[in-house]
């Protein structure tokens, strides 16, 4: 068979790893290791920022940090996957400054700084604070992780998360003690993606990292923050979620994802709607684009295609709650279909590897396919009977190898553990 599956670390090993490196690193013990996972989304894909709903579940992979605090405000920083030391002071982290993969930690403690002790204090009374100036200070950290970069199972948001955790467990902010507190940290979190890292990205990742539960999917309601935890437990139906890592990566991702906010952000403003979120589905949809509408202005077709698509991938994700919540996860496969359609021909984010991807899984048996996360690369899901998962996946990378595209990576999601310490 070609393609190769993508194995879960054992929590003991992961903490280990990153013990180890850490030591051999710093010749110190760690104060301690904390973990976060990466996320899968099973629908809702753009939605994020535009204030709707998405529905992520976190994955068994996970990104392990040993971290150990120091007195002075100085960081150390290393990966298992990044060649040399990050070394800096917390005054060289700000926006506009260039940190490479640091930001996605350094980021982090700026963010929290960032915080108001009045913020703090009304989702943890009794967190520490500190009167005057950073109440996170230096440290050093050493990061192990299983979760691939630019798989579209968001690493970042899985290293930012695992971060925020132990700086608020060796800092004593009490936040992850709670789900309010650890919304806060959510929010440190994509702070630090947007302003330090300077990705442009909505909350759904951190989100799910920090907030999920396992053996349940996340319904994220971005327009006011709040969760519910909905019951997903595929093997209970003889079913599994087969993950599709297409390893394609198309160059063009990063100004696609901001232009489509820009899109969506002026469409709303033009409606005179704070977000997309506002405009219903049905009627209310079509009176929207009617109004956005120009017949022969490719810009505003463009942006009629965008706001169907958000509006209507809003509606899939209330559908597919509602069929989680009836006990008919079997049955949510043709809004997974409906939901890569709709992200290939209106919002134009698919490419030839994913749509490859769900093709061939659909027509091996799959009961639903979609492409997941951002999209122009990345990964694709799949919907399948548990003893159908090897046979589907043979027929995935057989069509790859066919096509000539670089063999893809699968794994198999279940819903797993939020961020977190790991044992000592
Ligand atoms: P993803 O879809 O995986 O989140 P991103 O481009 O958002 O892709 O984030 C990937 C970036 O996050 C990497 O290029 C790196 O800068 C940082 N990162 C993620 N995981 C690690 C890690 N284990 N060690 C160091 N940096 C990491
Ligand atoms: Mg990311």
């Amino acid at each position: 068979m070609t393609g190769e599956w993508l194995d879960a670390w054992d929590r003991t090993d992961g903490a280990r790893r990153a013990a180890d490196l850490f030591r051999s690193r710093f010749g110190e013990e760690p104060d301690g290791v904390w973990s976060a996972p990466g996320r899968v989304n099973l629908i809702g894909e753009h939605t994020d920022y535009n204030g709707g709903l998405c529905l992520p579940i976190d994955l068994p992979h996970r990104t392990y940090v040993a971290l150990r605090n120091r007195d002075d405000d100085v960081l150390r920083l290393v990966s298992e996957r990044e060649h040399a030391m990050w070394t800096g002071t917390s005054d060289q982290v700000h926006p506009g400054a260039h940190l490479g993969w640091a930001a996605y930690v350094a980021g982090v403690a700026w963010a929290l700084n960032q915080s108001s002790d009045a913020d703090l204090s009304a989702v943890a009374p009794d967190g520490r604070r500190s009167p005057s100036g950073a109440r996170v200070g230096g440290f050093d950290a050493a990061v192990a992780s299983c979760v691939p970069y630019g798989a579209g199972l968001s690493s970042s948001a899985a290293l930012e998360s695992a971060v925020a955790v132990a700086l608020d467990d060796v800092d004593d902010l009490g936040l992850a003690s709670s789900d309010a507190g650890r919304a806060v940290l959510a929010a440190a979190c994509v702070r630090a993606e947007n302003e330090i890292a300077g990705a442009p990205t909505g909350g759904m990742d951190q989100s799910s990292s920090l907030r999920a539960q396992p053996g349940h999917a996340l319904l994220l309601d971005t327009r006011d923050g709040t969760v519910q935890h909905v019951p997903f437990d595929l093997s209970a139906h003889g079913l599994a979620l087969l993950v599709i890592d297409t390893r394609a990566e198309h160059q063009l991702a990063d100004g696609q994802y901001a232009n489509r906010r820009a899109t969506c952000e002026a469409a709303a403003a033009r409606l005179g709607h704070t977000s997309l979120r506002e405009i219903g589905a049905g009627a209310d949809l079509e009176a929207a684009l009617a109004v956005l509408s120009e017949p022969g202005d490719v810009e505003a077709e463009t942006t009629v295609k965008r706001v169907r698509h958000v509006v209507t991938e809003i509606a899939r994700v209330e559908d597919f709650v509602a069929l989680l919540d009836g006990g008919l996860v079997a049955e949510v496969g043709p809004l997974m279909d409906a939901s890569h359609t709709s992200l290939r021909d209106d919002y134009e984010v698919s490419c030839a590897e994913l749509d490859l991807a769900v093709t061939v899984a659909r027509a091996s048996g799959a009961l639903g396919a979609r492409m997941t996360g951002g999209g122009f690369g990345g990964s694709a899901i799949a919907l399948v009977e548990s003893g159908s998962v090897d046979r589907i996946a043979t027929a995935i990378a057989d069509a790859f190898d066919a096509a000539g595209f670089t063999s893809p990576v699968f794994l198999v999601a279940d819903a797993s553990a939020p961020a977190d310490r790991d044992a000592d």
